[in-house]
Parts: C-alpha cells; sequence; structure tokens
C-alpha cells in the first residue's frame, strides 16, 4: 500500500509516523516544498531572538524519517491532484513528475494573512510562517533601531518580545479595543498590557492601520485616523489562511478550509486531510494538538477506514513569553446569558483568572499568572464534568481542582 503525504509540517509528520507503526509493511512518503527537515514553528522567535541556532530547531532530523522508514521528498513542491487518476503532479527541480498514492493526506498547512494594506509590498515588510521568514527578518532586523508589529494575537507578541530582545524600539497595533482579542477578556487584557509594558512594549488599541509607509524602504505605518507610528521594519500579524488552493483546483469540497469529516476524509475518495488546512464542523484550528490529533484518526482511518473517529479539540493556547504565563482554554472570552462568568483579578500580582460556565460545566477558562490549574481545568472542559455543586468555590485556592477533574471530589 503506499501512502503519500503533502506537507512536512506536524501534520504530515505525525501522520507518517502513526502510518508507519500501524502498517510496518507500507511504502510511506513525504513531500515538502520547505527545503528543511521538519522544524518547530513555535520556537523561529526563540531562533529570531538569536537565542538558539538553525540546528537545534531540526526536532525530526533526517535520520529520523530513514529510521522510521519514511521517504521524504525536500523541496519539492506538489503542484496538482488527479483523484480520479489517484495521481499527484510535482515540480521538482525544473522537471514535472508523477507519483500515484493509494491513501493521500493533505497537510498542506495555512500562511500568513495580509490584510490589503497600500504599501505591504515595501522593503523590511515581513510576515512570519516559515524559517526563511524568521532568517530574512533576523538578517534585516541587524540594520535596524524600530520595528511596527500590526496584530496582537499570540505570535504579534510572542514575535514583538523577540524583536525587543534584540535592542529594538517596538510598537504594536492592534485594531481591536484589547490586546490578544481571542484569548483574553478586557479585565485580563489590562493586567497583561501592564506587564508587557513593564517589559519595554508600546501598544496602541482600537488602531486600523490604513497604510505601510516609506519610500521603496518602510518608514512606519499610517493609521485609519490619520496617526502614524514610525518604525524602520513592519511584522503583519494578522491571521492565517488555510493552503486550500491544490484541494480547491482538483475539485475537492472547501470553505475556509478544506472540508473533512468525523474520519478526515475529505469528498474525495482515500483523500485525507490533517491540521492547518483542515476545517471540521466549521472549524480552522490553526494549533498543534488539532494537527497531532487529526493526523492520528486520519493516519488510523487510511489504514484501515472507519477504525478512528475524530470529535474536535479543546482549543487551547499559552502565550510563550519569559516570565508571564499565559493559558486560554475553550470558549475562554465567552459572555452572555447563557454563562456564569467567574473572575479573580490581582493586579499587584499580575493573577487573573476567570471561568465560564455553561448548564453548570465549566466551558472555558482564562489563566493569567497561574500554571497549576491548566490541566486539570483542560480535563474538566473536555470531560464537560457537572460542577454547579462547586460553582461559588471553584476559584478558592483551597479547592483541589486536580482531584475535582480526577472525579476524586
Ligand atoms: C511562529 C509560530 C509559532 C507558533 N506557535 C504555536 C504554539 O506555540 N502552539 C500551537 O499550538 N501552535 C503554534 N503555531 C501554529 C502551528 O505552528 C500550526 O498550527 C502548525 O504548524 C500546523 O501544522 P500543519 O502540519 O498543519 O501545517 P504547517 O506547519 O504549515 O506545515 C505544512 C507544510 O506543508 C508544506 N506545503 C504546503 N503546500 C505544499 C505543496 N503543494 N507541496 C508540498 N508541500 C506543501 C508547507 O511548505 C509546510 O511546510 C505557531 C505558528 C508559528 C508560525
Amino acid at each position: 500500500m503506499r501512502y503519500v503525504i503533502v506537507g512536512n509540517g506536524v501534520a504530515g509528520v505525525t501522520a507518517a509516523q502513526s502510518i508507519v507503526r500501524a502498517d510496518p509493511a507500507a511504502e510511506v512518503h513525504i513531500f515538502g516544498a520547505e527545503p528543511y527537515p521538519y522544524y518547530q514553528r513555535p520556537r523561529l522567535w526563540e531562533f529570531l531572538a538569536g537565542e538558539i541556532e538553525q540546528q537545534t530547531l531540526y526536532f525530526r532530523p533526517l535520520e529520523w524519517y530513514a529510521a522510521q522508514g519514511i521517504q521524504v521528498h525536500l523541496g519539492t513542491r506538489v503542484t496538482a491532484l488527479d483523484p480520479a487518476e489517484h495521481r499527484l503532479t510535482l515540480a521538482d527541480g525544473g522537471s514535472t513528475k508523477f507519483v500515484v498514492y493509494d491513501r493521500l493526506l493533505l497537510a498542506t498547512g495555512a500562511r500568513p494573512f495580509v490584510p490589503p494594506f497600500a504599501g505591504a509590498d515595501k522593503d523590511g515588510v515581513f510576515t512570519l510562517r516559515t524559517l526563511d521568514d524568521a532568517r530574512a527578518m533576523r538578517a534585516y532586523a541587524g540594520d535596524v533601531l524600530s520595528v511596527v508589529v500590526i496584530g496582537c494575537g499570540l505570535l504579534g507578541l510572542e514575535t514583538a518580545r523577540a524583536l525587543l530582545s534584540l535592542g529594538l524600539d517596538v510598537s504594536l497595533i492592534e485594531s481591536a479595543p484589547h490586546l490578544l482579542p481571542r484569548q483574553l477578556d478586557a479585565e485580563g487584557a489590562q493586567v497583561l498590557q501592564a506587564r508587557l509594558e513593564a517589559m519595554g512594549l508600546h501598544f496602541l488599541t482600537n488602531a486600523a492601520t490604513e497604510a505601510i509607509l516609506g519610500n521603496g524602504r518602510v518608514t512606519g505605518v499610517r493609521l485609519k485616523d490619520g496617526r502614524v507610528v514610525e518604525g524602520e521594519m513592519v511584522l503583519i500579524s494578522t491571521g492565517i489562511r488555510s493552503r486550500i488552493e491544490l484541494a480547491r483546483e482538483a475539485g475537492l469540497e472547501v470553505n475556509r478550509g478544506l472540508i473533512v469529516d468525523e474520519q478526515l476524509r475529505t469528498s474525495a475518495a482515500d483523500v485525507y486531510a490533517a491540521g492547518d488546512v483542515a476545517e471540521f464542523e466549521g472549524v480552522v484550528y490553526g494549533i498543534i494538538p488539532a494537527a497531532i490529533e487529526q493526523a492520528q484518526v486520519a493516519a488510523a482511518n487510511m489504514v484501515a477506514d472507519g477504525s478512528a473517529t475524530y470529535s474536535g479539540t479543546v482549543p487551547a493556547t499559552t502565550l510563550k513569553i519569559v516570565g508571564i504565563d499565559l493559558t486560554s482554554l475553550g470558549e475562554a472570552t465567552a459572555t452572555g446569558d447563557e454563562f456564569v462568568v467567574l473572575r479573580q483579578m490581582g493586579p499587584a500580582t499580575g493573577v487573573y483568572r476567570r471561568l465560564a460556565l455553561r448548564d453548570g460545566k465549566i466551558v472555558g477558562a482564562i489563566l493569567l499568572g497561574d500554571t497549576q490549574n491548566v490541566r486539570p481545568l483542560k480535563q474538566l472542559i473536555a470531560t464537560g464534568r457537572d460542577v454547579s455543586a462547586y460553582s461559588d468555590r471553584l476559584l478558592d485556592e483551597n479547592l483541589d481542582l486536580k482531584a475535582l477533574a480526577q472525579g476524586l471530589s
């Protein structure tokens, strides 16, 4: 049986590993457009900050693939898919080649989304997704003193911190009323912003970008209200879009992402999808835990169709900035009549906790400055345990959430 995987990211590599475990006689190929073996995207900002070398990023060096019996083809882009013929077209060093598959996994990931700002093509304007992006940013950052980061999501904040550590003056622009709009409510964002400002970052919220300024090289950003934020470099960090072109051109059913069912099957026979490219029940998760879970389920079904089911992933994100522990789980910012919201705020200590409950069950949590309760809360959200009997004490330090999550309370 020949299994072919398009994409050498975490979804592709996880699936390949699961397939060879389940079917040791399998012939497994991964085609990856990037020239590097699998590397850890979450560590790119450490590389950007000069804290680690490129080699350290390689979590799965080339020898690993060979040892697993996986054939990896780096620097090889798949340019077309013919699902009726079970055939892919490859662009390999200028020549065109074809490869046939029995089972195919599309794990093509995502690319940064760049809003249509005027001037986004100027020298010194970057997005960060790949190792090549990080290398280019690192080289450019060596010649400048200031940078503007557009977008205060997790990636924008983490990269801003890396650029600050290089000695740059860093301004951040957010169009929403507060930073991390997807992970934090206004109160939590206030606590976080104060801590980041104390580190030396400058923020402008409610600030919509209109144009990137400069004559050839970037000199700053003009906001819709006319204000100008100066900077010799710009990072645009305004979300991602699934890479669905290959699937769309092959006639597969797509929406925001490539649509998959509970077995991670696409609309074409023997074609599966996982990771940032996949859309399950209207959601493109865009996080590693979902990519891993989906890849494992897809792999199991590629080997034995119907053997595994995916039912979604509890969204869990962590801000990775030294000295700041922030995790958002599930429906972290949920508000409205159907929710009971519990909050605990300690501006002096920089600790903020927020729980959202629906029908007596915890459905979302924000934990700033508290790492202890991340795991039990994740478990409580995933299992949907009724905690209404404890609702007045859930944020009480003396309540053992671990025991509660394990059903011991
Ligand atoms: C800087 C950074 C930090 C992050 N930090 C975190 C974090 O802390 N926690 C977290 O959960 N998530 C994080 N993420 C998001 C996480 O990296 C993604 O969710 C994850 O990489 C998705 O994996 P994937 O395999 O689906 O896609 P990708 O990692 O995007 O891999 C897809 C691969 O497919 C290749 N490809 C695409 N099209 C083709 C083609 N036609 N032919 C051949 N190859 C192709 C691409 O070149 C790419 O290498 C971060 C992302 C970035 C950029």
